[in-house]
């Protein structure tokens, strides 16, 4: 490994770090890449790679978050409101229980809008042309995977709208996978920065921390006055 070319690369200087921190460096940066590829690319080298960090994250979010049942939102009344506002995971996994198919999305009553959702997943009633949709009827089609499946879970609590789009964003950046998410979007257009400079723009990047490169989210408004990074998984 030319050690040289990567500290150019990452534009620090050789000189702070011993050949220990060089390779942790390398191999800190190494993973990054790999990520990258994976969470932007349906590449069959990387594709393993997504499997295993959607895997891991679902099992983290249910192992700290109460997951609901197709059933459940089912037999619930139109009106009821059960969980407020926030961002919620919908996910679905296959027969060997690999996460197969996520989707993020946000609501200020999240527990209506999972009702709205339900006609739209079963796929011989769903009219919608959405990405999620369209992968649960292909996922239906060739394995069989049954809609009813479907796992709702709620993962943040935030009545503020402006600070849900960017927790949601921050989720979609976890979940990215051309293979297995369904989000078509990143950051919502109507996300607005707090400091008043209108719009913001989002971007899957590093930062060196402690001398390791570390995945974030980017947010940055349009007149680059500010940023704010988020490490990601
Ligand atoms: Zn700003």
């Amino acid at each position: 490994m030319n050690y040289d070319k990567l500290m150019a690369t990452l534009k620090l200087d050789s000189s702070n770090f011993n050949d220990d921190e060089k390779h942790l460096l390398y191999n800190s940066y190494t993973r990054y890449r790999l990520l990258r590829q994976a969470k932007l690319h349906n590449n069959p080298k990387t594709n393993h790679f997504a499997q295993d960090f959607q895997n891991r994250l679902v099992t983290n979010i249910e192992a700290n978050f109460r997951v609901f049942s197709y059933k459940e939102i089912f037999e619930t009344k139109k009106t009821e409101d059960l969980l407020g506002a926030g961002v919620y995971l919908i996910y679905l996994k296959d027969k060997s229980g690999n996460v197969v198919l996520t989707y993020v999305g946000e609501s200020k009553n999240i527990w209506v809008r999972w009702k709205t959702h339900l006609k739209d997943i079963n796929p011989k009633t769903s009219t919608k042309r959405k990405r999620l949709y369209s992968k649960l009827k292909k996922l239906f089609r060739e394995q069989k995977l049954n809609y009813e499946n479907v796992q709702f879970v709620k993962i943040v609590d935030q009545s503020d709208a402006n600070q849900r789009l960017f927790s949601e964003a921050y989720f979609i950046y976890n979940f990215k996978s051309p293979v297995i998410n369904a989000n078509n979007k990143n950051l919502n257009s109507r996300a607005a920065c707090t400091s008043g400079h209108g719009r913001m723009a989002s971007c899957l990047t590093y930062q060196i921390r402690e001398k390791e490169v570390i995945p974030v989210v980017q947010f940055r408004c349009r007149n680059q006055e500010c940023r704010i990074k988020f490490e990601i998984f």
